[in-house]
Protein backbone atom coordinates (compact mmCIF):
# COMPACT_ATOMS: atom_id res chain seq x y z
CA UNK A 1 0.00 0.00 0.00
CA UNK A 2 1.29 3.56 -0.76
CA UNK A 3 2.61 6.02 1.86
CA UNK A 4 -0.40 7.67 2.99
CA UNK A 5 -0.96 8.90 6.65
CA UNK A 6 -4.60 8.27 7.73
CA UNK A 7 -3.84 9.39 11.43
CA UNK A 8 -4.14 13.29 10.47
CA UNK A 9 -7.65 13.97 9.53
CA UNK A 10 -8.69 17.46 10.13
CA UNK A 11 -10.57 18.42 7.52
CA UNK A 12 -8.68 22.56 7.02
CA UNK A 13 -6.00 20.24 5.21
CA UNK A 14 -8.47 18.96 2.80
CA UNK A 15 -7.19 19.45 -0.60
CA UNK A 16 -9.41 17.64 -2.66
CA UNK A 17 -12.92 16.13 -4.01
CA UNK A 18 -14.14 12.28 -3.62
CA UNK A 19 -16.10 11.03 -6.69
CA UNK A 20 -17.55 8.01 -6.35
CA UNK A 21 -17.27 6.47 -9.60
CA UNK A 22 -19.66 3.69 -10.79
CA UNK A 23 -17.51 1.16 -13.65
CA UNK A 24 -20.53 -0.84 -14.92
CA UNK A 25 -20.25 -4.68 -14.95
CA UNK A 26 -17.18 -5.07 -16.18
CA UNK A 27 -17.02 -4.47 -20.38
CA UNK A 28 -15.09 -1.07 -20.50
CA UNK A 29 -17.38 0.19 -23.37
CA UNK A 30 -20.59 0.15 -20.71
CA UNK A 31 -18.41 2.97 -18.83
CA UNK A 32 -19.98 5.94 -18.93
CA UNK A 33 -18.02 9.40 -20.51
CA UNK A 34 -18.37 11.12 -17.23
CA UNK A 35 -16.35 7.95 -15.46
CA UNK A 36 -13.77 7.58 -18.34
CA UNK A 37 -12.98 11.61 -17.55
CA UNK A 38 -13.16 11.19 -14.00
CA UNK A 39 -10.35 8.08 -14.42
CA UNK A 40 -8.56 10.28 -16.46
CA UNK A 41 -8.40 13.45 -14.42
CA UNK A 42 -7.58 11.13 -11.25
CA UNK A 43 -4.49 11.64 -9.06
CA UNK A 44 -5.18 8.89 -7.42
CA UNK A 45 -7.93 5.45 -7.64
CA UNK A 46 -8.91 2.97 -5.41
CA UNK A 47 -10.52 0.57 -6.96
CA UNK A 48 -12.54 -2.69 -5.73
CA UNK A 49 -11.77 -6.35 -7.30
CA UNK A 50 -14.66 -6.13 -9.57
CA UNK A 51 -13.26 -3.50 -11.64
CA UNK A 52 -12.12 -5.74 -14.90
CA UNK A 53 -8.39 -6.35 -16.33
CA UNK A 54 -9.89 -4.31 -19.71
CA UNK A 55 -10.90 -1.45 -17.27
CA UNK A 56 -7.95 -1.76 -15.48
CA UNK A 57 -5.74 -1.47 -18.54
CA UNK A 58 -7.33 1.90 -19.33
CA UNK A 59 -6.04 3.84 -16.06
CA UNK A 60 -4.21 6.32 -16.77
CA UNK A 61 0.08 5.31 -16.28
CA UNK A 62 -0.01 8.93 -13.89
CA UNK A 63 -2.15 8.01 -11.09
CA UNK A 64 -1.36 6.47 -7.94
CA UNK A 65 -4.12 3.20 -7.93
CA UNK A 66 -4.72 1.06 -4.79
CA UNK A 67 -6.45 -2.35 -4.89
CA UNK A 68 -8.68 -2.33 -1.46
CA UNK A 69 -10.96 -5.29 -2.70
CA UNK A 70 -11.59 -8.35 -1.08
CA UNK A 71 -9.93 -10.32 -3.56
CA UNK A 72 -6.61 -7.72 -4.38
CA UNK A 73 -4.04 -9.63 -2.40
CA UNK A 74 -3.94 -11.01 0.80
CA UNK A 75 -4.84 -8.11 3.48
CA UNK A 76 -8.40 -7.18 2.94
CA UNK A 77 -9.17 -3.91 3.84
CA UNK A 78 -11.83 -3.34 5.85
CA UNK A 79 -14.36 -1.17 5.58
CA UNK A 80 -13.38 1.45 7.75
CA UNK A 81 -9.52 1.64 6.38
CA UNK A 82 -11.02 2.54 2.99
CA UNK A 83 -13.17 5.09 4.56
CA UNK A 84 -9.70 6.46 6.41
CA UNK A 85 -7.88 5.98 3.36
CA UNK A 86 -10.12 8.23 0.83
CA UNK A 87 -10.02 11.03 3.58
CA UNK A 88 -6.07 10.71 3.46
CA UNK A 89 -6.26 10.94 -0.35
CA UNK A 90 -8.31 14.30 -0.28
CA UNK A 91 -5.87 15.97 2.25
CA UNK A 92 -3.06 14.58 -0.32
CA UNK A 93 -4.37 14.65 -3.56
CA UNK A 94 -6.99 17.14 -5.74
CA UNK A 95 -8.70 14.35 -7.89
CA UNK A 96 -9.61 11.20 -5.79
CA UNK A 97 -11.61 8.68 -7.41
CA UNK A 98 -13.17 5.71 -5.73
CA UNK A 99 -14.11 3.33 -8.71
CA UNK A 100 -16.53 0.57 -7.66
CA UNK A 101 -17.99 -2.19 -9.63
CA UNK A 102 -21.71 -1.50 -11.49
CA UNK A 103 -23.09 1.24 -9.57
CA UNK A 104 -21.51 2.98 -5.99
CA UNK A 105 -25.08 2.83 -4.52
CA UNK A 106 -26.56 -0.40 -5.35
CA UNK A 107 -24.84 -2.99 -2.52
CA UNK A 108 -21.61 -1.24 -3.29
CA UNK A 109 -21.00 0.54 0.29
CA UNK A 110 -21.10 4.22 -1.74
CA UNK A 111 -24.11 5.28 1.05
CA UNK A 112 -21.62 4.46 3.53
CA UNK A 113 -18.52 6.52 2.39
CA UNK A 114 -20.49 9.29 1.43
CA UNK A 115 -21.97 9.41 4.98
CA UNK A 116 -18.38 9.23 6.60
CA UNK A 117 -16.80 11.73 3.97
CA UNK A 118 -19.38 14.34 4.41
CA UNK A 119 -19.60 13.59 7.87
CA UNK A 120 -15.41 15.07 7.62
CA UNK A 121 -16.25 18.00 5.67
CA UNK A 122 -15.10 16.26 2.24
CA UNK A 123 -17.17 17.03 -1.07
CA UNK A 124 -18.29 13.98 -2.88
CA UNK A 125 -19.99 13.45 -5.89
CA UNK A 126 -21.59 10.33 -7.02
CA UNK A 127 -21.16 9.08 -10.94
CA UNK A 128 -23.69 6.54 -11.35
CA UNK A 129 -23.00 3.04 -13.46
CA UNK A 130 -25.06 0.48 -15.00
CA UNK A 131 -25.54 -2.08 -12.39
CA UNK A 132 -25.01 -6.03 -12.80
CA UNK A 133 -28.65 -6.11 -12.82
CA UNK A 134 -29.31 -4.27 -15.94
CA UNK A 135 -25.96 -5.22 -17.58
CA UNK A 136 -25.96 -9.02 -17.28
CA UNK A 137 -29.90 -8.51 -17.99
CA UNK A 138 -29.36 -7.04 -20.82
CA UNK A 139 -26.58 -9.04 -22.36
CA UNK A 140 -28.35 -12.49 -21.50
CA UNK A 141 -31.25 -10.68 -23.46
CA UNK A 142 -33.89 -10.56 -20.69
CA UNK A 143 -36.51 -7.94 -20.17
CA UNK A 144 -36.43 -6.91 -16.32
CA UNK A 145 -39.54 -5.63 -17.23
CA UNK A 146 -42.07 -6.55 -19.39
CA UNK A 147 -45.54 -5.58 -19.14
CA UNK A 148 -46.91 -9.22 -19.70
CA UNK A 149 -44.57 -10.67 -17.65
CA UNK A 150 -42.98 -8.50 -14.75
CA UNK A 151 -43.94 -5.18 -13.99
CA UNK A 152 -41.91 -4.53 -10.65
CA UNK A 153 -38.07 -5.74 -10.15
CA UNK A 154 -36.61 -6.45 -6.54
CA UNK A 155 -32.85 -6.21 -6.22
CA UNK A 156 -32.02 -8.14 -2.87
CA UNK A 157 -28.87 -8.90 -1.24
CA UNK A 158 -28.31 -12.45 -1.36
CA UNK A 159 -26.36 -12.23 2.09
CA UNK A 160 -26.31 -9.87 5.08
CA UNK A 161 -23.30 -8.20 6.46
CA UNK A 162 -22.97 -11.13 9.07
CA UNK A 163 -22.50 -12.97 6.07
CA UNK A 164 -25.64 -14.67 6.00
CA UNK A 165 -29.38 -14.64 4.24
CA UNK A 166 -32.60 -12.62 5.60
CA UNK A 167 -35.28 -12.21 3.33
CA UNK A 168 -35.28 -8.07 2.94
CA UNK A 169 -36.77 -6.21 6.20
CA UNK A 170 -36.76 -2.36 4.49
CA UNK A 171 -36.53 -2.54 1.17
CA UNK A 172 -35.94 0.55 -0.90
CA UNK A 173 -39.31 1.60 -3.04
CA UNK A 174 -38.33 3.14 -6.22
CA UNK A 175 -41.40 4.18 -8.45
CA UNK A 176 -41.55 4.93 -12.13
CA UNK A 177 -44.48 6.57 -14.06
CA UNK A 178 -45.79 6.88 -10.68
CA UNK A 179 -46.90 11.10 -9.82
CA UNK A 180 -50.24 10.49 -11.19
CA UNK A 181 -51.07 7.99 -8.90
CA UNK A 182 -49.19 8.46 -5.80
CA UNK A 183 -52.31 8.95 -3.53
CA UNK A 184 -53.28 5.32 -4.18
CA UNK A 185 -49.31 4.18 -3.76
CA UNK A 186 -49.42 6.05 -0.71
CA UNK A 187 -52.88 4.26 0.79
CA UNK A 188 -51.48 1.33 -0.28
CA UNK A 189 -48.52 1.71 1.38
CA UNK A 190 -49.78 2.90 4.52
CA UNK A 191 -51.94 -0.39 4.59
CA UNK A 192 -49.25 -2.43 3.74
CA UNK A 193 -47.72 -1.21 7.37
CA UNK A 194 -45.29 1.73 6.08
CA UNK A 195 -45.22 4.21 8.59
CA UNK A 196 -46.94 7.82 8.33
CA UNK A 197 -43.28 8.91 8.78
CA UNK A 198 -41.49 6.65 6.22
CA UNK A 199 -39.37 9.11 4.28
CA UNK A 200 -39.67 9.62 0.58
CA UNK A 201 -37.87 11.98 -2.26
CA UNK A 202 -39.18 12.99 -5.36
CA UNK A 203 -36.79 13.42 -8.40
CA UNK A 204 -37.78 15.26 -11.55
CA UNK A 205 -35.46 15.43 -14.85
CA UNK A 206 -32.60 13.63 -12.62
CA UNK A 207 -29.33 14.38 -13.67
CA UNK A 208 -30.55 17.08 -16.37
CA UNK A 209 -29.36 20.62 -15.55
CA UNK A 210 -32.97 21.46 -13.71
CA UNK A 211 -33.09 18.25 -11.72
CA UNK A 212 -35.07 19.18 -9.02
CA UNK A 213 -34.95 16.33 -5.79
CA UNK A 214 -37.91 17.19 -2.78
CA UNK A 215 -38.05 15.45 -0.31
CA UNK A 216 -40.72 14.45 2.50
CA UNK A 217 -42.37 11.80 4.43
CA UNK A 218 -45.07 9.23 2.77
CA UNK A 219 -48.12 10.98 4.03
CA UNK A 220 -47.31 14.12 2.52
CA UNK A 221 -46.87 12.33 -1.12
CA UNK A 222 -49.59 12.90 -3.04
CA UNK A 223 -49.59 17.09 -1.96
CA UNK A 224 -45.57 16.70 -2.92
CA UNK A 225 -46.71 14.95 -6.62
CA UNK A 226 -49.17 17.23 -7.12
CA UNK A 227 -46.92 19.99 -6.83
CA UNK A 228 -44.31 18.80 -8.72
CA UNK A 229 -46.23 16.87 -11.17
CA UNK A 230 -45.18 19.25 -14.04
CA UNK A 231 -41.74 19.95 -13.13
CA UNK A 232 -40.91 16.58 -15.82
CA UNK A 233 -40.57 13.04 -15.43
CA UNK A 234 -40.06 11.49 -12.35
CA UNK A 235 -39.35 9.11 -9.86
CA UNK A 236 -40.54 8.50 -6.30
CA UNK A 237 -38.24 7.08 -4.01
CA UNK A 238 -39.82 5.36 -0.86
CA UNK A 239 -37.67 4.39 2.13
CA UNK A 240 -35.55 5.11 4.63
CA UNK A 241 -32.67 6.13 2.48
CA UNK A 242 -34.67 8.85 0.73
CA UNK A 243 -34.02 10.77 4.22
CA UNK A 244 -30.13 10.99 2.67
CA UNK A 245 -31.93 13.59 0.19
CA UNK A 246 -32.69 15.63 3.06
CA UNK A 247 -29.43 16.16 4.85
CA UNK A 248 -27.94 17.08 0.86
CA UNK A 249 -30.14 19.69 -0.30
CA UNK A 250 -34.15 20.13 -1.53
CA UNK A 251 -37.20 21.98 0.56
CA UNK A 252 -38.14 19.82 3.38
CA UNK A 253 -41.75 19.36 2.12
CA UNK A 254 -42.90 19.25 5.80
CA UNK A 255 -41.89 22.70 6.67
CA UNK A 256 -43.65 24.04 3.30
CA UNK A 257 -47.00 22.19 4.41
CA UNK A 258 -47.21 23.25 8.45
N1 LIG B 1 -22.36 -2.27 -7.05
C1 LIG B 1 -22.44 -3.47 -7.86
C2 LIG B 1 -22.78 -4.71 -7.07
C3 LIG B 1 -21.74 -5.03 -6.02
S1 LIG B 1 -22.12 -6.53 -5.17
C4 LIG B 1 -23.47 -3.24 -8.97
O1 LIG B 1 -24.19 -2.25 -8.97
O2 LIG B 1 -23.54 -4.09 -9.85
C5 LIG B 1 -21.20 -7.69 -6.10
C6 LIG B 1 -22.11 -8.66 -6.81
O3 LIG B 1 -22.64 -8.08 -8.01
C7 LIG B 1 -21.42 -9.91 -7.31
O4 LIG B 1 -21.24 -10.86 -6.28
C8 LIG B 1 -22.40 -10.41 -8.34
O5 LIG B 1 -23.52 -10.98 -7.72
C9 LIG B 1 -22.85 -9.09 -8.96
N2 LIG B 1 -22.08 -8.76 -10.18
C10 LIG B 1 -21.30 -7.67 -10.36
N3 LIG B 1 -20.76 -7.65 -11.60
C11 LIG B 1 -21.23 -8.77 -12.21
C12 LIG B 1 -21.03 -9.34 -13.51
N4 LIG B 1 -20.27 -8.73 -14.42
N5 LIG B 1 -21.67 -10.50 -13.79
C13 LIG B 1 -22.47 -11.10 -12.88
N6 LIG B 1 -22.69 -10.62 -11.64
C14 LIG B 1 -22.07 -9.47 -11.31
Amino acid sequence: MKNIDTKQQNNTTIKGKVLLVGAGPGDPELLTLKAMRAINEADIILYDSLISDEILAMMPQKSTKICVGKRCGAHKMSQIDIQKLLIASAQKYKHVVRLKGGDPFIFGRGGEELEYLQAHGIDVDVIPGITAAAGCAAAAKIPLTHRQYGNALMLDSGHTQFGDFEPSQNPTRVFYMGLKQAGLITARLLSDGLHESTPVALIANGTLPNQEVHSGLLIDLPILAERYSASGPALIIVGEVASFAAQNQTQMIRQAVA
